[in-house]
């Protein structure tokens, strides 16, 4: 869908949508704020802590706290339409002998009955456990942990990223292995639901067709939210996340939908899978939000260890070059002001990558940025046009700039791809003795393409076309990295199967990044 759309069109056809919204929103924020208005539930009539808890977006003193009361219950208790006040308690052990932090803050209908708690004054690099309570039930109980204090000389970090998580394709295994390792940080880097099924050999089934609507896109994240495993991550550390694609449609671009929806559709569609993606998630409310918009980029610091650039490569790009898939150059492909981050994300990236005084410089982002040649049977090159191989002039600016200003030891994590990869960032990918700028760790699937298997004649193919991509697996699982001021250690974790319960973990491969070394060694 190619439709010319004017700004102008826009704001006119959307000014109901925005004042709709930022009415949503306001009404969240006047709910937290006046305890009094919402109502204290005495009993409720069943457990209303099925969707479990969450914690994110941590700093040295503070921590987004996140349940969300189900909807069943609070239809048999009488208060679907009002709001409703949740307690919280916070404890630096989990017996809870000692609360440290107690508040209350309400659950509002407008945005489903989910709360974040920020809970600031909180002492930093420090693990907490937090409970909920409504009426006379208390929710399973979470651990979190605050970031170091920016000047901090921390000398060791355990993090995780996971992405693309297919309810249909299989069990959520993976995360059972990720919540026993208490990690320090998940970070997920989008494919949290998908919005339609694809695919054969389902082993259960999505509650309904493609989902287009707010209470839609809600009933699918309670779908997800159903599997154990993944509840038992968000209970087992803070997360960070971002979108990618499937929280709202298959590859969309900005306003640009996968189907036979017109921009205004698309927009519409927006504003309800945006704010359902917040509504579950532990993310704090992104200010100047207002319509279709939700601005998501942001940087989180962990001592002088570690900077994080969270993007967003789809609400701001160009639709996919040359019609999409992998293909031949064209001009639209060519053209230099091709975006996949928009200009105002990318200044934005800019500047904080020439300013860092961290030792790591994480790009938390969706898509592979290292090039991934393909050749025709013809012997042409071919361009997968849905990642950075299809904005490359943005990309070269990007690797440049890394190089221009010194980034202290970039590392790109990746998601999307649905497999495992370690690559070399370069200047120019096409010289094999052309200088390495940084590394890129790409992280395969928690679920989605099924069972998935450890190569193919597809990644080989890859592999031998693209000197700079160094591994290469197609199993399910996750990346777990630790950080230390001399070394980034990443372990890519697989499972033998998913689409039948309780298969095992195992470190399939390991890759590490030298500090003052850019690029992936083998252990
Ligand atoms: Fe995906
Ligand atoms: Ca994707």
């Amino acid at each position: 869908m190619k439709s010319k759309w004017s700004r102008r069109d826009f704001l006119k056809k959307n000014a109901e949508l925005t004042s709709l919204l930022l009415g949503s929103l306001a009404l969240a924020g006047v709910s937290s704020l006046s305890h009094s208005a919402a109502r204290r539930l005495t009993s409720v009539s069943a457990d209303p802590f099925t969707l479990g808890v969450a914690s994110g977006d941590p700093t040295p003193d503070s921590i987004v706290l996140w349940t969300r009361l189900a909807r069943e219950v609070m239809m048999e208790s009488g208060a679907v339409d009002q709001a409703v006040q949740v307690d919280y308690e916070i404890s630096e052990s989990y017996s809870f002998n000692r609360v440290i932090r107690s508040g209350s803050i309400a659950a509002s209908p407008e945005l489903g009955h989910s709360v974040h708690a920020d809970v600031r004054g909180l002492d930093s690099d420090q693990v907490y456990f937090y409970r909920w309570q409504v009426g006379n039930v208390t929710s399973p109980i979470g651990r979190t942990k605050t970031a170091p204090a920016a000047s901090a000389r921390n000398e060791n970090f355990r993090l995780a990223f996971a992405s693309c998580q297919q309810y249909e394709h299989g069990y959520f295994t993976a995360y059972k292995h990720m919540a026993d390792e208490e990690f320090d940080l998940i970070i997920h880097l989008g494919d949290y639901i998908y919005e339609r099924s694809w695919g054969t050999n389902l082993v259960r089934n999505h509650e309904g067709p493609e989902i287009i609507t707010l209470q839609d896109y809600r009933n699918r994240y309670n779908t997800y939210k159903s599997d154990p495993d993944i509840r038992a991550a968000h209970a087992s550390a803070p997360w960070v996340v971002t979108w990618d694609d499937h929280e709202v449609d298959n590859n969309y671009a900005g306003e640009i939908a996968e189907d036979e929806q017109t921009p205004e559709q698309l927009l519409r569609r927006r504003v309800d899978a945006y704010q359902a993606y917040y509504e579950f998630m532990p993310i704090r409310l992104p200010v100047g939000r207002e319509g279709p918009d939700m601005p998501i980029h942001r940087r989180l610091r962990f001592g002088n260890l570690m900077e994080m650039h969270v993007l967003d490569t789809r609400q701001y790009r160009n639709d996919q070059a040359c019609g999409d898939g992998r293909k031949i150059s064209c001009d639209e492909h060519q053209d230099p002001t091709r975006s996949a981050l928009g200009q105002a994300q990318k200044n934005w990236l800019l500047d904080g990558l020439a300013t860092t005084e961290a030792t790591w410089n994480v790009l938390a982002q969706q898509i592979m940025m290292a090039s991934l040649r393909g050749v025709s049977d013809a012997g042409e090159r071919l361009w997968p046009m849905d990642i950075w191989d299809g904005y490359p002039y943005e990309r070269q600016e990007l690797l440049e700039h890394l190089d221009t200003v010194s980034t202290p030891n970039p590392v790109v994590l990746t998601g999307d791809i649905h497999s495992n990869w370690a690559a070399d960032l370069k200047l120019d990918f096409d010289i094999p003795s052309s200088k390495v700028v940084g590394s890129e760790y790409i992280g395969t699937s928690i679920s989605s393409g099924g069972d998935g298997q450890d190569m193919t004649n597809y990644g080989s193919d890859l592999l031998a076309n693209n000197p700079h991509v160094k591994f290469y697996n197609a199993n399910r699982g996750y990346v777990s990295a630790t950080l230390t001021p001399s070394l980034w250690k990443a372990d890519y974790k697989t499972v033998p199967y998913i689409t039948s319960r309780g298969a095992p973990i195992n470190i399939r491969k390991t890759y590490v990044t030298e500090a003052g070394r850019p690029g992936v060694q083998e252990n």
